[in-house]
């Protein structure tokens, strides 16, 4: 007997691919639903979970679950993928950052949530009880929120098991094209406690982040980082054929820090994503309203410059770029 993978009403029998809505409560205009992709493979294996807009105008990692779902052919497939596209249809459509506009919480901070909470909590209990935890296997995509340039990524919260840690580092370094997160607990380095990495590997399943884009953009280089870090983890799990893309050299995060402004006016920032700075290199300057130079910005240490805030006016104390202290892996 063939069996089916089911999520509530959403149902692909054996070799078949089915879509469908999960409610999760109501708003005044409304049910709130999560859009569910199950394909389930020909044949038997793992069962890979694969989630993006948990942060909802990260869009590189929306469009890219959005192409998996309709480039994997259940026929070729073994085990079976369950798909959301967009956790947060709320956040989705309203072009909402960061934040539910219907309780103002972040969903990858709350989790595991609570069954009887607010909606977003709510949501992250159905995510981690019926659909990530439905799976043995998960990816959480994301990117960097509104105003946020990123460096691409995989995290995986390490939980001291070493049988799951061992396969969440594998899955992590099968993704990344070069930065890895290997986050201890209480780590200064994601994915941190509150998020659903954190919350899923909790609950035994291996559980990655996964991050490239950023800024509300949507490029096709970004999108490509996910498509293929993903097909990478699909072909380490045997759930598709071919093996995984030749690995590059690998970096492992240690630290991340903050560069600051210390005084107030235009952000010229010569730095760049992904930039190898070292300490005491200039960064850029800042200018007063008449243009002269008041602070030229220098790097405090040296890293790989990971997040870059998209802001050109700064005051004093806003963050101007984060970099991301490493060692090779
Ligand atoms: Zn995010």
């Amino acid at each position: 007997m063939l069996s089916p993978v089911r999520v509530r009403d959403v149902e692909a029998s054996r070799g078949t691919r089915a879509e469908g809505w999960l409610a999760i409560g109501e708003a005044a205009s409304g049910l709130i639903r999560v859009p569910l992709v199950i394909i389930n493979g020909a044949e038997d294996g793992p069962t890979l979970c694969l989630t993006a807009g948990v942060h909802a105008t990260e869009y590189a990692p929306i469009a890219a679950v959005m192409e998996l779902v309709q480039s994997v052919d259940p026929a070729l497939l073994r085990g079976a993928i369950i798909a959301v596209p967009v956790t947060n249809m709320r956040m989705f459509e309203s072009r909402t950052g960061f934040t539910s506009p219907l309780d103002g919480l972040n969903l990858n901070k709350i989790a595991p949530g609570r069954h009887d909470g607010s909606i977003s909590e709510i949501l992250a209990d159905v995510m981690l009880r019926e659909v990530i935890g439905a799976a043995g296997y998960h990816i959480d995509f994301h990117a960097g929120d509104l105003g946020e340039e990123l460096y691409p990524f995989a995290g995986y919260s390490l939980t001291g098991r070493r049988d799951l840690d061992a396969k969440g580092e594998a899955m992590a370094r099968a993704f990344t094209p070069r930065l890895i997160s290997l986050s201890p607990p209480e780590s200064t380095i994601p994915p941190f406690a509150g998020s659903l990495n954190y919350a899923a590997t909790r609950n035994g399943v291996v559980s990655i982040l996964a991050e490239a884009g950023g800024n509300g953009t949507l490029h096709e280089r970004d999108v490509r980082v996910h498509v293929e870090g993903a097909g990478n983890v699909m072909r380490h799990l045997g759930m598709i054929d071919g093996s995984s893309a030749p690995q590059g050299r690998r970096v492992a995060a240690r630290d991340r820090v903050i560069v600051r402004a210390k005084r107030a006016g235009l952000l010229r920032l010569t730095a760049q994503i992904g930039d190898e700075i070292e300490a005491g290199q200039e960064l850029g300057d800042i200018r007063d309203v008449f243009g002269t130079v008041i602070e030229r910005v220098c790097a405090t240490g040296s890293g790989i410059v990971g997040l870059i805030w998209a802001h050109k006016v700064v005051n004093t104390g806003d963050p101007i770029l984060r970099y991301w202290i490493t060692e090779p892996a």
